[in-house]
């Protein structure tokens, strides 16, 4: 690939008000005085924030921050709002960055609208619960009301395309998304050109560490791991329901009544508890304001972790009303759910909260790319 010419950083000056738009504190009351940085647990020799990005924005340098993918390595811990003396919250700064760069990854314009503008976020969900319903109208199978029959009214093959259809279209905007992440953040960088079999050797050694242990944050809280353990299970929870959905479906979602110790039943248990074990922390600490980082939620966190709640509720009860012999009432909620889903999936996944979690994992990478680009190591 060939080494691109230098850039010259225009200055935005409505940079500032973009990123508090998107719920930065008051970055505009710092004067750099550089406590944020020296207490952050993740800043280093190697990467330096948060000071360094404010700076960024208070000079309205909206290249150098879109080449940085220092906001993905924060895990907002919160030690630098603490430590601020001038309450400018860069940990709520931080947050607000990643929210922008989600803005500018995605090329569709879906994602800026959806962070901007709460119409938007509800009439994104209206449209696509009123398509999923309308599917589900159109391609339901025969309703069974002597007994419950879940796969029998939502044949398990039509289910099964729906899903790999919009996994498909999902998975393609997601990946458009992180190449525009790749673009700013090591393509445009200055430096040598980057060897074929270094970007090999660098995505084996980070992606598959990062992605699978999330290890990132707990340097955020040295000696307490509490929020780590909450962020991991879930990701598992996620990950384990996403292997029910995609690649167990005929097994659990049958007209069959598996005793309840099965292990389709078991492993259904497992993700569950998972899902709302993890789901809980972030719950819990935006009611209590327990901590910084539950202190200042953006509305679009709100309804992230609302959506999550109602899907997981909504996929309990259909075992629940499905055990209970409760035909209607299992067919019913199980529309709700797969009109919960699509929204939760088609707005989250690629221009929402979701994104974050493929942000995160090629962040390490890109960075490291950029860096072995810089110091001229890369071939
Ligand atoms: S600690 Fe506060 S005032 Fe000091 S550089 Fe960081 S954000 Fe600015
Ligand atoms: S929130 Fe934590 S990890 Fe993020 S910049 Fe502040 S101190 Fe560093």
């Amino acid at each position: 690939m060939a080494a691109v010419t230098p850039t010259i950083h225009r200055s935005n000056p409505g940079l500032m008000k973009e990123i508090q738009g998107l719920g930065a504190f008051d970055v505009s009351a710092c004067y750099s005085c550089g406590t944020c940085t020296s207490v952050c647990p993740l800043s280093d020799g190697k990467t330096i924030f948060p000071r360094k990005l404010i700076t960024y924005v208070q000079l309205g340098l909206e290249d150098k921050l879109l080449q940085s993918a220092d906001p993905w390595l924060c895990y907002y811990c919160g030690e630098c709002t603490d430590s601020c003396p001038r309450k400018a919250d860069p940990a709520g700064f931080m947050m607000a960055t990643r929210r922008w760069l989600t803005t500018k990854y995605d090329f569709t314009g879906i994602s800026k609208a959806l962070y901007r503008s709460h119409v938007a976020d509800w009439i994104g969900i209206a449209l696509l619960s009123f398509i999923a319903a309308l599917f589900i109208y159109l391609l339901h199978g025969p309703i069974v009301t002597s007994t419950v029959a879940l796969a029998t009214f939502a044949p398990v093959d039509i289910v099964e395309t729906g899903d790999i259809v919009i996994l498909g279209v999902l998975s393609a905007f997601l990946l458009v998304n992180v190449f525009r992440m790749y673009y700013y953040t090591v393509y445009t960088k200055t430096g040598k050109e980057i060897a074929f079999t270094t970007y090999l050797k660098e995505l084996f050694i980070q992606l598959p560490i990062n992605f699978l242990t999330q290890y990132k944050i707990r340097s955020c809280t040295p000696g307490d791991n509490r929020d780590w353990f909450s962020h991991w299970t879930r990701f598992a929870g996620y990950a384990l329901l996403f292997v029910l959905a995609v690649f167990l479906m005929y097994e659990w979602q049958t007209d069959q009544f598996y005793p309840l110790w099965s292990p389709i039943m078991l492993i259904q248990y497992v993700a569950a508890g998972l899902f709302f074990f993890g789901l809980s922390a972030p719950l819990y600490g935006r009611i209590k304001k327990t901590k910084n980082m539950y202190k200042y939620s953006h509305a679009t966190d709100w309804m992230f972790l609302l959506m999550l709640l109602a899907t997981g509720v909504t996929g309990v009860l259909i075992v629940i009303f499905r055990y209970a012999l409760l035909p209607w009432d299992t067919y019913i909620i199980y529309s709700v759910h797969l009109m919960l889903v699509t929204s939760l999936l088609v707005l989250e996944v690629p221009f929402a909260k979701w994104s974050h979690m493929a942000y995160r994992t090629f962040a390490p990478y890109f960075a490291r790319l950029a860096e072995l680009k810089e110091v001229g190591e890369a071939v």
